[in-house]
Order: structure tokens, then sequence, then C-alpha cells
């Protein structure tokens, strides 16, 4: 893995409400200036200083001197014929990271990456064959939703709003778990943004040690990349389960302090003859308690080279209702994005597989001409 080197300043995005206000109390400022910054930078979403009418000058002068307020720049954007659009973003390092934003009927998802790259290496997945690059700060978790939301204003409509956050793009987000959680409070964070714990789903591979500590973490919505009801098909899937299996996986679960929601939500991918099979359902059943779980279908998506396949829809809808009859609350994820590889297990930047940095005209022409 590449290491961060120090070549910025520190990011005013990287604070922490009460880190903000320590901040300025030890540079003898008044602390509740932090509040109105975090006023003007989150809820009022202007980035320039300069008119932030109510903030001292000297306090202004001395963000100049020594915090940066960039944010990530989006360097190509490509909209699905479903009105998905994903984004494609470079950090200050040069390295790039997609983000997705999905709307829905009354709100609109932001779909994030954790890390440049992922180790976790689920066969199934397009990041996956990365490798994991490097952990994204806190900083560039944060910079991604406020560069999207300044160019959706911007671009789209000054109306238009991200209201949800999924922890779904590249990376695994508890890999990176202090990054994580500091940008998580940023998020919701009253006096900013405040999207509350509903509105912020996390979704693991089932790093158990990590699991094991989220005492700690906001109580945001918990999603666990199931896949596979059977430690065999789950190892071929997910080479992560060959240390933590399921055993030990749903031990740790256990132990999630569920506040905001009774219900852990497990994604199940779909592969056609591989884990859509009566015996899976019955694993699910083994291993899933009805009234604390939900079981979130994806039929999987294909990509170029991909070795597994994807059911038919009638295998689909069998399998669901198979659930949904045994009382499980079962939902199929309609798939979004498809036609720019947007879709979950398809975020790997076409940048870096094709290697087409020097060609990124000639790419983006072609990622266009699917949207
Ligand atoms: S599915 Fe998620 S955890 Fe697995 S390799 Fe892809 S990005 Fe990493």
């Amino acid at each position: 893995m590449e290491t961060i080197k120090p070549i910025r300043k520190k990011s005013l995005y990287s604070f922490t409400l009460s880190e903000l206000r320590d901040y300025l109390a030890e540079k003898g400022f008044a602390k509740f200036a932090a509040d109105q910054i975090y006023q003007w930078l989150y809820k009022n979403a202007e980035q320039n200083p300069e008119l932030w009418t109510n903030v001292a000058k000297k306090i202004k002068d001395d963000f100049q001197s020594n915090l940066s307020i960039d944010l990530p720049t989006i360097i190509w954007n490509g909209l699905s014929t479903d009105g998905t659009r994903k984004f494609l973003v470079k950090m200050f390092d040069g390295q790039t990271v997609e983000a997705v934003a999905i709307p829905a009927r009354d709100r609109l998802t932001l779909c994030l990456s954790s890390q440049v790259g992922c180790a976790i290496g689920c066969t199934f997945c397009h990041t996956g064959t990365m490798g994991l690059k490097r952990h994204l700060t806190a900083d560039e978790i944060v910079g991604q939703f406020m560069a999207i939301s300044y160019w959706l204003k911007a671009n789209v409509s000054t109306e238009m709003k991200l209201t949800n956050i999924v922890y779904m793009g590249q990376g695994e987000p508890l890999h990176n778990y202090e990054n994580v959680r500091v940008a998580t409070i940023i998020f919701m964070e009253d006096k900013g943004l405040g999207l509350s714990q509903r509105k912020i789903t996390l979704s693991t591979s089932g790093l158990v040690p990590q699991i094991e500590k989220m005492w700690d973490f906001p109580p945001v919505n918990i999603a666990i990349s199931l896949h596979a009801a059977h430690n065999n098909i789950r190892t071929e899937l997910m080479p992560i389960n060959k240390a933590y299996d399921l055993e030990r996986l749903f031990a740790a679960i256990k132990k999630v302090p569920l506040k905001a929601y009774r219900r852990i939500t497990y994604e199940y991918i779909l592969i056609s003859d591989l884990n859509d099979r009566p015996e899976d359902i019955q694993g699910l059943i083994d291993l899933l308690d009805k009234d604390k779980s939900k079981i979130n279908l994806i039929p999987y998506n294909d990509f170029p080279g991909s070795k597994f396949k994807r059911p038919s829809n009638s295998k689909v809808i069998w399998f669901q209702e198979e659930l949904l009859k045994r009382g499980y609350v079962c939902t199929t994820r309609t798939t979004k994005g498809q036609d720019i590889l947007a879709a979950c297990g398809q975020l790997k930047s076409e940048y870096e597989k094709l290697n087409l940095w020097d060609h990124r005209e000639k790419l983006t022409s072609r990622l266009e001409s699917l949207s």
C-alpha cells in the first residue's frame, strides 16, 4: 500500500465540530466561531471565506495561512438513462475514486468511496481486482460529498440536494475505520449537514475485528455483504471468509449496537447456479433471524470478462418469493446505472483499468456514448 505523503495543508473539512472548537481555542479565538464556520461550510455550502460575514477576519487569516479549504476535483461525470450519475473524483495526489448519485422517489443517495481500490478482493467485484492503493482521509470522504453537492447545484439545479449516504463505493469502509468514523461524525453534525443516522448506511464485507469494535462508531444503518449462506461458496466469492467465516461473522454481528434500526441488511448477490438454489434459501433461513434481518437481493451485474452469470428474472422472483413466504423482509435491488458501469461491483476506474489516463478524451467520449 502506498503511504499518504504530507503534500498539502491540513484540510478544514477534516475537523469535527468539537475539533474545530479546540483548534480555535488553542489559537486564542472564540470557540463559538466553530459553529458559524460549520454553518457556512456545510449548511450554507459557501466555500468562499470572504463571504462568511459573521466570522472574524483574524480567523479567516489564520485559515488562509494554515489550512486548506480545497475540495477534490470532479474530472468526469456520466449520466445513466435511469438518472444515476457517476462521478470520477480526483484527489490531491492524482488518485481517482468513483462516487455515484442515485435518485429515488424522495431522496438522492450518494454512494461514496472510502479507499482507492480495495484489499478485500471479492471475486465478483471490479474494484477488487485493483488491490488497495491507499485509504482516503476523512476530509477526502467528506470532500467527495461536498464537491458533488456543489457540482449538482451548479450544473443540474440549485435545489438539488444529496439526502442519503451509503458507503458502498470503492473500498471496505471498516478497513479505513478511523477516517470513515470521523467523516460520519462530520456528516451527522446538526450545525452542519445534519444527516440523521437513518440516512447513512455502512456496508461491510465482514471485517470481524472492526465489527467487534463498532461501539464507538456513530449508530448508522449496517449492511453486511453476505452473498452466500455456506462457507465454501462464500469463500469462493469473498476470500475474507477464509479469515472470518460465517460462524465468526455472526458471533460478531450479535454484538453490533443497533441503535438506529432493529434490522441489519444482508446484501446477497444472486449468481446463476452458484447461490440461487433451494439449499441456499435454507442456508439463509438457518443463519438469519427474520425479526432482525432484511435481505437485499442483487442480481449479479455482468462486466466484461466476469466469470459469473446473472440468473434469469424468473429465478430472481422465485428466490425472493420463497424468502417472503417464510416471513423475511426481502427486496430485490433494481440495478441502476448499469450502462455507465456504476452498478455495485463495477466501480473500478475505467481510466485505470484501461490505463488510458493519457487518452482521457477518447475514454470520456466512449463512456459518454453509453449515457
Ligand atoms: S465488493 Fe466491496 S469489499 Fe469486496 S472487493 Fe469490492 S469494494 Fe472491496
